[in-house]
């Protein structure tokens, strides 16, 4: 247990709204960041995590389109489709809720006008492609034609994956829309710009202060000093967040680019829950240092692709708000706000040896995965052996062994023969008579791991921490086969009282252990044990008002600090009685495999 209270900001990236998400997404930025929440509420910190859907931007613009709908209503429709499956994984966000909201609106725009304040965003005449027939800007990857480079046919607005150079999309031979095949029309147009030069020293200062980071994401984020560059912050677009700015917020054709608006998502959904707690300030424990010093610690999930947002533009974003870039300025009305403390970075997942893709069928998406198979087994899949530190391949031989040799027959076997065996021999949790040294020795191997664990999970390091709690239960499960209880009923009836006590208080313990990872087959045991109330709290899908008179919408949230759970070792309740158990984990028949691989879209690899 940490001697102080730390205050943690838990930043997950928020899933884009234009479809269903799959496995290779959650475990990118949702498992790891949930058991990292989990382990941290039961150390007896103070958490708060949020995320929520990225609703603005083509992409959805563009689906709607196709499916001849509003964008509005298909950010509806996928916003309740991914909280649902999130809630279905467990996670327990302090609030999942939208970029579409009027609260979040009013605080891009805040950060907007900071920003504008204090000198780090300059408006510029720049040659961008629209779309002829809706106006709208056509984003370089929408734009296709011929190489002027190679000759290659279907070279990309933004590169050739041919000869793979680095285009213009104006440079492109031919262009078409990708969307529609109609010619973009190149024009001269107004756009916003995020003055990413003015913030290289104090980035740079910065990010080499950074030890604990992962090192590819350090050693990415200091590569992406030498060549900064100012970055676009608006778009043609008819849908998004308007620019706060006097003959510019009533402009139906002008809105900041999504990527703009979504990173200022995590202090959004900050302010959003403190205001729905009742206490408006809330927010600011989070992400400001308080009076007496103490200061809070955000980290941020996602999966690689986005750390470009998390270790430069957004504390980029943060530092200009603040004044603190080359050319100074004081901070906005929200006050001085924190930078990362840490950056945590997944690589990719990819399935049976090919990239996730809707288009062609290479994909599982959370729901249907959930609707076959238990959430703790995904769970514990992905954090051990999902993509923590190199690009990782989900296979289902894999999925299928990891779930019947470690999750059955591991841990639901050591569950279930323990208390099987206290249940018939003795119908209650049994006291303990002399300890031997092997008694002892599996006890403290078991509290010790509170430790080690826990210092793991602290870091980041999930995948070496529940290895090591799994390394608990092996040794539970040898103590047992070495020790034999079931002979011992009728030999020795008080030393297999002392085994079985010896073996259930280990099983407590690793039920424990194993919470932030396995937290719906951890409340079983808890249960099977004899325990009462909840140990380990699940979020729960609420309808609410838009605080500021929008349209209602679902959010994810809970009441985590009525949990039980605590990280540490507690006593087991001699004398409670205990019930036959009922399995905690489903053993999968080999066929799913092929069932599985027989569902991929394909030549499978
Ligand atoms: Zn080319």
């Amino acid at each position: 247990m940490p001697s102080t209270q730390r205050t943690i900001l838990t930043a997950v990236a928020w899933p884009y709204a234009n479809g269903p998400r799959h496995i290779g997404h959650v475990s990118g930025f949702g498992v790891p960041s949930d058991v990292f929440s989990r382990y941290q509420r039961m150390a007896g910190n103070r958490v708060l995590m949020v995320s929520g859907t990225d609703e603005h931007g083509t992409p959805i613009l563009v689906q709607a389109d196709k499916e001849g709908v509003t964008a509005r209503e298909l950010a509806d429709r996928y916003n309740r489709v991914i909280a649902e499956d999130l809630k279905s994984l467990g996670l327990a966000y302090d609030l999942f809720t939208r970029t579409t909201t009027r609260n979040h609106y009013a605080v891009v725009q805040e950060m907007f006008k900071g920003l504008h304040d204090n000198g780090y965003i300059f408006a510029k005449t720049t040659m961008g492609a629209i779309s002829p027939s809706t106006g709208r800007t056509l984003p370089d990857r929408y734009i296709e034609g011929t190489c002027p480079i190679c000759g290659y046919d279907g070279a990309r607005g933004d590169q050739c994956d041919n000869c793979g150079n680095q285009l213009d999309p104006d440079r492109l031979i031919n262009p078409r829309s990708r969307i529609n095949g109609e010619t973009p029309k190149f024009i001269e147009t107004e756009q916003f710009f995020l003055d990413l030069p003015s913030f290289a020293a104090v980035l740079g200062g910065w990010l080499q202060e950074q030890k604990t980071w992962r090192p590819n994401v350090l050693k990415f984020s200091l590569n992406l000093l030498d060549d900064l560059q100012p970055r676009a912050i608006s778009r043609d677009l008819d849908w998004g967040v308007p620019v706060p700015l006097e003959g510019w917020v009533d402009r139906p054709d002008k809105k900041l680019y999504v990527w703009f608006d979504a990173v200022v998502g995590y202090l959004s959904a900050s302010v959003e829950w403190a205001r729905r707690t009742g206490d408006p300030d809330a927010w600011r424990a989070f992400w400001q240092v308080g009076p007496n010093g103490e200061a809070p610690d955000a980290y941020y999930f996602m999966g690689k692709d986005n750390i470009v947002f998390h270790s430069e533009i957004w504390p980029a974003m943060l530092l200009g708000y603040d004044g603190r870039g080359d050319k100074g300025g004081t901070a906005g009305s929200l006050g001085e706000l924190s930078l990362p403390h840490e950056v945590v970075s997944s690589e990719f997942l990819t399935m049976e040896g090919r990239k996730f893709s809707s288009s062609r069928a290479v994909v599982i998406y959370v729901r249907d995965f959930l609707s076959r198979y238990d959430a703790d087994a995904l769970r514990y899949y992905i954090t051990a052996a999902g993509p923590e530190t190199q690009d990782t391949d989900f296979t289902w031989s894999e999925f299928l062994r990891r779930n019947n040799d470690e999750l059955v027959a591991g841990w639901g076997n050591l569950v279930n023969r323990a208390i099987s065996m206290a249940a018939k021999n003795l119908g209650e949790i049994p006291a303990p008579g002399e300890l031997t040294a092997e008694d002892e020795a599996l006890l403290a191997t078991a509290r010790g791991a509170f430790q080690t664990v826990g210092d793991l999970l602290d870091r980041c390091r999930f995948k070496a921490a529940l290895a090591e709690a799994m390394r608990v239960v092996a040794d539970a499960n040898k103590y047992v086969s070495d020790h034999e209880p079931w002979k011992l009923a009728k030999t020795d009836p008080a030393r297999m009282a002392t085994v079985l006590h010896v073996t259930l208080q280990v099983v407590d313990d690793a039920k424990t252990l194993l919470t932030p990872f396995l937290p719906f087959s951890s409340e079983k045991v808890f249960h099977l044990l004899g325990g009462e109330g909840t140990w380990s709290a699940m979020p729960e899908l609420r309808e609410v008002e838009d605080l500021d008179g929008g349209p209602g919408y679902p959010v994810l949230t809970g009441d985590y600090q009525a949990a039980l759970a605590r990280w540490e070792s507690t006593p087991i309740a001699v004398g409670r009685a205990l019930q036959p158990p009922t399995p905690i984990f489903k053993k999968l028949d080999p066929s799913i495999v092929d069932e599985e691989l027989a569902r991929l879209g394909g030549e499978t690899a």
